[in-house]
């Protein structure tokens, strides 16, 4: 039994748990218990394994940057999850959320999406099912992600504004839970990274998991060893670092480097740091580390990454930071930025804004020349050109 995975009662150490509205525990509670068994079972991981394959077109590649491995005197190599179907890991969770839907006899699929990219997800995987999809987003996200709504639209998802908040991620997410309380018998909620009751951070954890499953042979077959000496992945909620740290957890030689959006730095009062100046909490069904004022009131999240812009953070990695098997670094939006340009013009990649930031842990750490170092690019982009045009000037 590995000490970082979740426990039988849905707890990471101290974090998680199921903290739901009564209206919600039935149809928790029937998740919890189905969920492992149908995730095994050779039925749905011969479907799952299809469409990852033929659908997403995995494996994605483990790229050996000669350029930045030259630059920073060690190896480094990108898990290219840019190269997904959708342009991220995020199509990972939602191929595997609507299969398991389905299974349950689920006929309308929600959701909630921040820059969009777990939308564009959901909306594509509800497509190829043909099933009924409500994506919730921020009235503030909706005008500033617009091709996102277009694209969703397009796809056939209904779009619902949400007016409360500062109306971004986190308002969007609490509309979600609304909707999920008005109709728990017929409606799937398929949550986009490792937050949420338990057992969405575990569930949402092992479907990313392909990822370290993908990385062990490719390392192996290139290196001749399936062991880094370093893995490195942004954390917003957490899914794509979950996803390349899964099979590595209980390897306590190999290093686990997170880093978190600081937005304009850490103690500015506009950044997204959870883990930096977050207290324990409860928020959207888990405890974990939140960004709050002493009366409790969640503190408005910033960063220039709209998928890092989240005041909690997932309980697994709560539970790795306080444990000290994950060091957390605070990057700042010129930091990733910098890093975001250094990729594009060294290796011909313009990445998401969110993995720069874990591309800017590359100048923060000093590797050894033996050492190989495993990144996660989480995504690509070109959802990101405006961002890039604007702060280029
Ligand atoms: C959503 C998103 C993230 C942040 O979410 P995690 O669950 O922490 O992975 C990171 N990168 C990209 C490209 C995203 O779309």
């Amino acid at each position: 039994m590995s000490k970082y995975k979740v426990n039988k009662d849905g707890y990471y150490g101290e974090f998680g748990g199921a903290y739901i509205p009564e209206i919600l525990h039935k149809c928790v509670t029937d998740l919890q218990q189905c969920y492992a068994q149908i995730i095994d079972s050779v039925d749905f991981q011969e479907e799952y394994k299809y469409l990852l394959k033929q659908y997403v077109g995995r494996p994605s590649p483990l790229y050996r940057s000669e350029r930045l491995s030259k630059l920073y005197n060690t190896h480094i190599y990108l898990k290219r999850e840019d190269l997904n179907h959708t342009g991220a890991h995020k199509i990972n969770n939602a191929i595997g959320q609507i299969l398991l839907a389905r299974r349950m006899g689920k006929t309308r699929i929600i959701a909630e999406t921040g820059a969009g990219q777990h939308g564009v997800a959901t909306a594509t995987v509800c497509a190829l099912m043909n099933m009924e999809c409500i994506v919730y987003m921020g009235k503030t996200d909706v005008e500033r992600q617009s091709i996102n709504v277009e694209k969703m639209k397009l796809l056939g998802a209904t779009v619902v504004p949400v007016l409360s908040g500062n109306m971004t991620l986190k308002d969007a997410t609490n509309e979600a839970i609304r909707d999920w309380c008005s109709n728990p018998k017929d409606t799937f909620y398929i949550i986009g990274s490792t937050v949420g009751p338990h057992p969405y951070p575990e569930m949402v954890a092992k479907l990313q998991s392909v990822i370290s499953e993908e990385i062990k042979f490719q390392l192996m077959e290139q290196t001749g060893s399936s062991q880094p000496n370093y893995l490195i992945a942004c954390v917003g909620g957490g899914s794509n670092a979950a996803g390349t740290i899964y099979h590595y957890l209980d390897d306590d030689n190999i290093k686990i480097i997170l880093a978190e959006a600081a937005g304009k730095g850490v103690d500015s009062g506009e950044t997204a740091a959870t883990i930096h100046i977050g207290k324990k909490g409860i928020l959207h069904g888990s405890k974990t580390y939140v960004m709050q004022d002493e009366d409790g009131q969640i503190i408005e999240p910033y960063s220039i990454s709209a998928g890092l812009d989240y005041p909690g953070v997932g309980p697994m990695h709560a539970n790795l930071a306080a444990t000290k098997r994950a060091q957390v670094l605070a990057i700042t939006d010129d930091e990733a930025i910098s890093a975001a340009f250094l990729l594009t013009r060294m290796e011909g990649i313009i990445p998401a804004i969110e993995s720069s930031h874990a591309l800017a842990v590359l100048e923060r750490v000093k590797f050894c020349p033996s050492d190989v170092v495993v990144l996660t690019l989480s995504g690509r982009g070109d959802k990101d050109m405006d961002t890039y045009l604007s702060y280029n000037k």
